[in-house]
């Protein structure tokens, strides 16, 4: 048991995750994370978050796998004493034109994607409920509203995750529960780094603000919605895309 309030980010070991990992853990929130890595590979991880004195814990879980998330969880809530917020940010693509794209191909997106937040907010709930309190965030993307050529799976489960997040907030309101999504832009990350640099150049030229966008970015967005100060907003998304969609 702890006084701190505990978070579980899905894909917390990498990425965006990973910055909002680190950003609350400096907030003092004790920090769940779950991905499908091997947990050697987050061993080190792990030490840096103790040597910070940060207190995290890794949950080895495939978020498509409904049972596998239950499990997660109540590792998580037993060893925390609870779940206070609940960040759905583990994502994958698996780019194709859709006329070449094989149902698997888009089952497998939609799975980890849209089913998998499905299946964390499931299975958390009920401590929110009966604490009645609790934050959620789901992390879209751009692409869900605008689409992009080559990412209807990932385009799909994106808008999906926006419906999800509406859908829940008015379900949960009541209970003291939010439920929000932020929606980045381009963001630096291994999702991103395969891009060819002309591509990268070309899209930095739409952002306003004329720089793709880091995971901190996000990270700051996504602690203040789990922070004392979001606690009036509820099923909204949150474009932090500096500016590209404007
Ligand atoms: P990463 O590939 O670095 O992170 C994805 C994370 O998801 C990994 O930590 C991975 O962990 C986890 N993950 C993947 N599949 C599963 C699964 N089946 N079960 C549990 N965890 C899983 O990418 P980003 O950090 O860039 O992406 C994070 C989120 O942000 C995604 O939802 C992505 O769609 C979204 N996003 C990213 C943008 C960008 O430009 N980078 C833009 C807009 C949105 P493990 O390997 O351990 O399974």
């Amino acid at each position: 048991m702890t006084d701190k309030k505990c978070v579980i980010i899905t894909g917390g070991a990498s990425g965006i995750g990973l910055a909002i990992a680190r950003r609350l853990g400096r907030e003092g929130y004790a920090l769940a994370l779950v991905g499908t890595r091997e947990p050697e590979k987050v061993a080190g991880l792990l030490d840096d978050f103790a040597a910070s004195c940060m207190r995290a814990a890794y949950y080895r879980s495939d978020v498509s796998d409904h049972e596998a998330c239950g499990a997660a969880v109540k590792a998580a809530a037993e060893e925390f004493g609870g779940i206070y917020a609940l960040i759905n940010n583990a994502g994958i693509t698996r780019d194709a034109l859709l006329m070449r794209m094989p149902p698997e191909q888009f089952d497998a997106v939609i799975s980890v994607n849209l089913r998998g937040a499905y299946s964390m907010c499931r299975h958390v709930l009920p401590y929110m409920v009966k604490a009645r309190q609790g934050r959620i965030v789901n992390i879209t993307s751009v692409v869900g509203t605008y689409g992009n050529a080559g990412q209807a799976n990932y385009a799909a489960s994106k808008a999906g995750l926006v419906g999800l997040t509406k859908s829940l907030a008015k379900e949960v309101g009541s209970r003291g529960i939010t439920v929000n999504a932020v929606a980045p832009g381009y963001i630096v990350t291994e999702m991103t780094d395969a891009m060819p640099e002309e591509a990268k150049a070309a899209l930095t030229g739409r952002i306003s603000l004329g720089r793709l966008g880091l995971p901190e970015d996000v990270a700051e967005c996504a602690a203040f919605l789990i922070g004392p100060g979001a606690a009036y907003i509820t099923g909204q998304v949150i474009g932090v895309d500096g500016g590209m969609s404007i």
